[in-house]
């Protein structure tokens, strides 16, 4: 039999909401959709889902932006005492104090990146908070638990929670959607253990009846508060940690089975309960308050400066999930549910084929603040210093088409009219022009340009430039 049960055919990547498909277009197409292209597109919705209506996928996705935003606005003040827009940061080299300061803003960037991979990942060689040398937390913290497995003891990563929360839904939703018999939607063969540690430990610990309330107990490690920013002591950072809040609850659960929900029936009643209780054994923060916290904040900024449509989509999740706890949860269980979260909060764009495919008519500012957001990561990762090989040697700027491999993203790449890079003195190789109504015409990377006023003929490029350190 074809394995068409395989999960890695898609990717999913939370800072830019970007999800890729990696069959032919029309593979995921209703007529032509076959049951693996079915389920990897579901399994990354999963994803998706995760970002949208957890707390922690929340933090993921704003963390970059506010890292990055926080950069460009430092450094654009540096333009006037150093003679213009210099590019990489480490090229801020004009005198000693604004080569320091720009030093420093790379640093406080990579600070906050570390910390996110921290809690996103296993890192090799870096079992401890302070392995990861940080200025912020400097203490020999456990960055992630340890879990007994089969093979032997297994570091438990944030990953392996996304994951397996994804792969259970996948396979539910194969078995009860699709109606796949159960020995083969559940079939692990080739199937890396990314997928199923974290299941088969939950499982272990709190009995094969327990199986149903995995993806609950997924769902609650992502429910993350913000608050304190920077932990402060062990327990904040288990707190702020999904791999150690899963472990937590999973510990919690085994130790009282009295607690265990029963799926049958009517669990949404008993949903919001069964939660808080186990959140509060662990000593976490209840479900509404989490969840209510993230709101308050979407609701501060639509008043001042205002959310974009991304960012609407997260605020109407919440609203939703505040009024219906248990949504996206387990959605395979319940069809009704299923129905609504892709009616209401389908993926505006996926990437296929090396290019963007609206999934709605709808959506049409929300596609083009994704492409937005390609291009600015693109940009911001050239000014920390990180450029493509072939940028770096030319010392040229490139876009987000061409950076992150969309290659059939841009009309005039595809036509050949340009290489994706360019010698800012030169200019955009095709002009940028835009209506009152907004409308842009010609180089999309332009626009980024032009809403943070920069004159990219002002660029001043150097990715040789180093910090002396
Ligand atoms: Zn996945």
């Amino acid at each position: 039999m074809d394995s068409f049960l395989n999960a890695t055919l898609g990717t999913f990547f939370t800072p830019r909401m970007e999800m890729r498909l990696f069959d032919k277009a029309e593979k995921f197409t209703a007529e032509t959709a076959t049951a693996g292209s079915v389920l990897t597109y579901f399994h990354e919705h999963v994803h998706y889902f995760q970002t949208l209506f957890t707390g922690y996928g929340h933090i993921q996705w704003s963390s970059y932006r506010q890292a990055s935003g926080f950069t460009l606005r430092k450094w654009k003040e540096l333009w006037p005492i150093m003679g213009g827009p210099r590019i990489p940061l480490a090229n801020c080299n004009t005198r000693l104090d604004v080569h320091q300061y720009a030093h420093y803003l790379y640093l406080v960037f990579a600070e906050q990146n570390k910390i996110s991979q921290a809690r996103f990942i296993t890192i090799p060689g870096a079992k401890t908070m302070d392995a990861l040398k940080l200025t912020l937390i400097k203490q020999s913290w456990r960055i992630n638990p340890e879990i007994a497995t089969a093979q032997g003891t297994r570091e438990l990563c944030t990953k392996d929670i996304l994951e397996g929360h994804a792969f259970f839904l996948e396979r539910s939703f194969g078995n009860q959607i699709l109606a796949i018999p159960p020995d083969v939607a559940w079939d692990r063969s080739e199937v890396p253990d990314v997928y199923t540690a974290a299941y088969d430990w939950f499982v272990e610990r709190c009995g094969e009846s327990a199986r149903e309330l995995f993806p609950i107990l997924c769902d609650l490690s992502l429910q993350v508060s913000w608050e304190p920013l920077i932990p402060s002591t062990f327990e904040e950072w288990q707190a702020s940690n999904p791999s150690w809040r899963f472990y937590s609850l999973t510990e919690a659960l085994a130790a009282a089975p009295e607690l265990i929900m029963d799926m049958e029936g009517g669990w949404q009643e008993r949903y919001l309960a069964f939660c808080d209780q186990l959140l509060e054994t662990c000593q976490f923060k209840g479900l509404n308050q989490v969840l209510s916290e993230r709101l308050q904040a979407l609701i501060d900024l639509e008043r001042h400066p205002g959310i974009s449509p991304v960012q609407r989509i997260m605020k109407k999740a919440l609203e939703l999930r505040i009024e219906q706890p248990w949504m996206s949860v387990y959605p395979a269980r319940t069809q009704s549910e299923l129905i609504r979260l892709f009616e209401e909060f389908r993926i505006p764009a996926v990437l296929v084929g090396g290019r963007y495919q609206a999934q709605s008519s709808l959506d049409g500012d929300m596609v083009t603040e994704l492409i937005g957001e390609l291009h600015y990561q693109a940009f911001n990762d050239q000014l920390l210093g990180n450029p493509s090989a072939s940028a770096r040697v030319t010392n040229s700027i490139e876009c987000g088409f061409s950076k992150f491999g969309v290659h059939n993203g841009c009309p005039f790449q595809v036509s050949g009219e340009c290489i994706g890079r360019f010698d800012p003195k030169e200019g955009l190789p095709i002009p940028m022009s835009h209506d009152d109504t907004g409308n842009i015409d010609g180089c999309t990377f332009g626009a980024l340009f032009h809403y943070s006023e920069i004159r990219v003929e002002d660029l001043l490029v150097d990715y040789g430039a180093r910090f002396d350190t």
